[in-house]
């Protein structure tokens, strides 16, 4: 069994979204100076690293991400490369062959290059998908999407992909490493958080090799 682990790791050098909190960990108590133990306080958004959009992310009677159900967020899934577009639209999906009754679809894209590169600053020129991608991930019966930076949308237009996928009861995860997976068909565990409440977490997440 190969262990691929896809997770952003959270340091203060992690790319945030534009207008969100950078990521804060400060030591709150230290070994070094004479405390028992090292404590580690954190201060960043929901939204950081690898994490899960909830409905209530963008639609203001959305279910919160503590209730999203966990059978969704673990089991088979394929990853798709879509290495030549700068958005992803729905003939760009149907070009792909993506095996049918496929319920987890993780993309990606040119997006991955940036991981292995350690920019701290946010990309705004990142690939996300067109509304019309999300309309037709839901028509196919698609459950999880999930995608290679911070947003399952384009920088200029992230209300209509959210809310397609948001409605229609899709989890979005956004902030994958895909940088050393292949396209193919994986098992995948994504973990969120369990924040009371909270539109969205941060997550651990994993493919395996099948
Ligand atoms: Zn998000």
């Amino acid at each position: 069994m190969r262990i691929y682990d896809v997770t952003l790791t959270i340091s203060p050098t992690l790319p945030v979204w534009p207008g969100d909190p950078p990521v804060d960990l400060h030591r709150v108590s230290k070994m070094e100076e004479g405390e028992v133990c090292n404590v580690t306080r954190m201060n960043i958004s929901v939204h950081t690293g690898t994490h899960v959009d909830a409905p209530y992310h963008f639609l203001a009677k959305g279910k919160t991400v503590e209730t999203l159900d966990l059978k969704t967020l673990t089991g088979r899934a394929y990853v798709v490369e879509i290495s030549n577009v700068d958005v992803v639209t729905a003939a760009d999906i149907e070009a792909a062959d993506i095996p049918p009754r496929t319920k987890r679809v993780l993309f990606k894209t040119r997006n991955s290059n940036h991981w292995t590169k350690n920019h701290s600053q946010f990309n705004t020129n990142f690939v996300g998908l067109s509304a019309d991608a999300a309309k037709y991930l839901v028509e196919r019966g698609v459950k999880l999407v999930g995608v290679d930076y911070l947003s399952v949308a384009p920088y200029e237009d992230t209300i209509p992909t959210h809310q397609i996928l948001l409605k229609a009861g899709v989890i979005i995860v956004e902030g994958l490493d895909l940088s050393k997976i292949s396209q193919g068909r994986y098992t995948f565990y994504c973990l969120p958080l369990k924040i009371a409440k909270a539109d969205g977490a941060p997550a651990r997440a994993m493919l395996i090799g099948v």
